[in-house]
């Protein structure tokens, strides 16, 4: 994680980067943020950034070896504390026993929630807590000196699942700081912390993003359409996590219709076709566009997967089992066509022609292509 890959929030950037150059950077920092919000990953691209051994104006250098370390969440300086519960491989878990799905959490998911959390890592509907014993493995990696940067730092996210026991072993190191330790407490909700803790640290407010932040990471970061994703971070009201379960949800809804409806011209039922054409005239323009839009995408994957190999495919595993299927109808001697009837859909809709005749004359005509 990078400055540069959370989308806005440039004044908490900036207040970040300013006390590293000033070199006043507080030994407790609490980077608080409601669910959704990028205060995990601020504190993890904050954490890269005082790693790296070449700091650059506005973000770290992404070359140095502490910032190749960082790409893996590696770092020997940088240790992690999360919530936890027991599953049924695992009674009384460590924070070190989910390293691995935790590495993968923070490094592809860090807007997620604390239940998408425990469904990693198999504990499903069990309560969570950061542990007793926790807190002593806490103490005990505090002791050890850092072993490549200035500083070591221990990042909590969650710090709210303390119990008390575990929350007072905290404050202890707190008070009592071990020398070059900095300790980034990562929360959603720290009006359940204890009060004595919240004093010791220094917080950092991250606020909701704003809609044109949520928008524009969509756009970017996942090719969403400018309308829609205007749409969905209406809806997310600022939260990243529902914004991307919205897009998901979507992108779902689109990979059943579209499915289907390849299946339908592929099999040249008419009558399906017609039916299917009725229906599609109901959608709102937006998701007739946004259906014209996933066809395209899909074919842009079938022919990777075609000539590319499975490694290049990005897709979850619904939409990868019909790319290989359907790129055995796609090929170097249709894939122009498709691409053009599909494109000319759009066209038509944009100009307001009549969606039920656009689909069905476009149904047609992919029949007469894919065979
Ligand atoms: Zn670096």
């Amino acid at each position: 994680m990078y400055f540069r890959d959370i989308f806005g929030l440039e004044e908490v950037k900036r207040t970040l980067i300013h006390a590293v150059e000033h070199n006043h950077v507080a030994h407790a920092q609490l980077f608080a943020g409601e669910e959704g919000s990028a205060n995990l990953a601020l504190a993890l691209a904050f954490a890269r950034y005082i790693h790296c051994e070449n700091k650059g104006e506005y973000d770290s250098c992404g070359t140095c070896a502490s910032c190749s370390k960082m790409d893996k969440l590696v770092h020997p300086d940088l240790h992690f504390v999360m919530p936890a519960s027991s599953t049924t491989k695992i009674s009384k878990p460590l924070s070190q026993d989910f390293l691995k799905e935790w590495r993968d959490f923070a490094l592809n998911q860090p807007y997620n929630t604390i239940t998408d959390w425990l469904a990693l890592i198999g504990a499903e509907s069990k309560t969570p807590s950061i542990s007793a014993e926790e807190s002593r493995k806490i103490v005990s990696t505090l002791s050890l000196m850092p072993f490549e940067s200035e500083n070591k730092i221990l990042l909590i996210w969650l710090p709210e699942y303390f119990n008390i026991t575990s929350a007072n072993a905290l404050l202890k190191a707190l008070e009592e700081p071990p020398a070059q330790t900095l300790f980034f407490l990562v929360s959603e909700k720290p009006e359940k912390m204890l009060i004595t803790i919240l004093s010791r640290l220094q917080r950092i407010r991250v606020r909701p993003f704003h809609d044109e932040e949520v928008s524009s990471f969509l756009e970017q970061k996942y090719q969403i359409d400018s309308p829609k994703a205007k749409q969905i971070a209406h809806l997310a009201e600022g939260n990243m996590h529902k914004a991307l379960t919205l897009m998901q949800e979507v992108e779902d809804d689109n990979h059943t219709l579209f499915r289907d409806w390849m299946r339908l011209c592929y099999q040249r039922d008419y009558k399906g076709i017609y039916s299917n054409t009725e229906e599609f005239g109901k959608m709102s323009k937006e998701g007739q566009r946004n259906l014209l839009q996933y066809g395209l995408n899909m074919c842009r994957e079938a022919l990777v997967w075609k000539y590319g190999g499975e490694s290049l495919v990005r897709l979850d595993n619904h939409s990868m089992q019909f790319v290989q299927g359907f790129s055995k109808t796609i090929g170097e001697h249709n894939i122009q066509r498709f691409y053009q009837i599909l494109n000319d859909a759009m066209l038509h809709l944009d100009r307001n022609a009549n969606a039920k005749i656009v689909f069905f004359d476009t149904s047609l005509q992919i029949s007469g292509v894919i065979k």
